[in-house]
């Protein structure tokens, strides 16, 4: 069942005078586009677990996620769209007394949210947990957080079909990194693949994703831990207005947890000459644009 049909969502140039004219291209995949809510990679990442649950006769989700979460409400939007139940486990218990407006959309696709504290969302993984948990919830498929499984990596691999062979890099967030397994599986081995992490020491997902990748793609790949503002969900005043002056110049929104860390970094290394002139770089909007919520009216857009 398709949810939300296929479209080529669009390339959008960035203009030269951004990077100073040092590659030859640089542009953006603006997977924000292709929904309000399931948007950017999560669409790819959930699409082919919601289809294994219509396929199995399976009629609900349950996922795991932060108060901020673009995967949750993703899988939330998504489970409705298809017709499914949705059960989000949110981490910590305090998240409970000041309900996001990103915990709101959830409720408001029909998402049941269960509080739980730090110390227990990090047994997510913990076989013993999952066990228990579908005991409890009968007929219910657990996808991990960020939808970091096998049906999400492959999902995400469906974006490099998206992707012109022009294009010599490819620039994308990180998050759990399955965006990044999936591209470089799908990817031709010579595509260089760059990922930033927004989170403080996020370089040890170099070994993590190295788990999935296919051997002869390994050498073509690196997460840069650099630009965290401080940590996952920081940001600063220079932050802002990176993201507004890159708004006013370019007419692209980006959101505050990935993609705006990320074209940061990614601008610092053009200016610092790291690529070689014949580069063209695609950079991956990945969406979570709901985030920039909290931000009031900090942005201009
Ligand atoms: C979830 C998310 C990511 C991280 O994706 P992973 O596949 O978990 O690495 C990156 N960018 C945005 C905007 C996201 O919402």
């Amino acid at each position: 069942m398709v949810i939300i049909p296929n479209h080529q969502p669009e390339i959008q140039t960035i203009s030269p005078d951004w990077y100073q004219g040092k590659v030859t291209e640089v542009a953006m995949l603006r997977l924000d586009t292709v929904h309000p809510e399931v948007s950017g990679n999560k669409w790819y990442k959930l699409k082919h677990n919601i289809d294994y649950c219509l396929r199995q006769g399976i009629d609900r989700v349950l996922t795991f996620g932060g108060a901020y979460s673009n995967h949750l409400v993703a899988t939330a939007a998504a489970a409705q769209l298809a017709g499914l139940k949705s059960i989000g486990i949110v981490r910590g218990t305090y998240a409970q007394e000041q309900i996001t407006p990103t915990l709101q959309a959830c409720v408001v696709h029909s998402m049941e949210l269960h509080f739980v504290s730090i110390e227990d969302y990090k047994l997510k993984d913990d076989p013993e947990t999952l066990k228990h948990l579908s005991e409890r919830y009968s007929n219910t498929f657990i996808i991990p957080e960020g939808g970091a499984n096998e049906q999400g990596r492959a999902g995400a691999g469906e974006i490099a079909a998206l992707i012109p062979e022009r294009f010599t890099h490819v620039a994308v967030s990180v998050g759990t990194g399955t965006t990044l397994i999936g591209l470089a599986n799908h990817l031709p081995t010579k595509t260089i693949i760059s990922g930033y992490a927004p989170m403080k020491g996020g370089s040890y997902l170099n070994a993590e994703v190295a788990k999935y990748i296919d051997d002869n793609k390994k050498a073509s790949v690196h997460i840069y831990d650099t630009w965290h503002f401080g940590g996952f969900g920081k940001h600063n005043d220079e932050l802002i207005s990176f993201m507004n002056d890159f708004y006013n110049s370019q007419a692209i929104p980006l959101d505050v947890v990935y993609t705006a860390k990320m074209m940061y970094g990614l601008r610092e290394q053009l200016l610092g000459g790291i690529y070689s002139t014949d580069a063209r770089i695609l950079c991956i909007h990945t969406g979570g644009l709901q985030g920039n919520t909290s931000l009031g009216s900090k942005l201009v857009y």
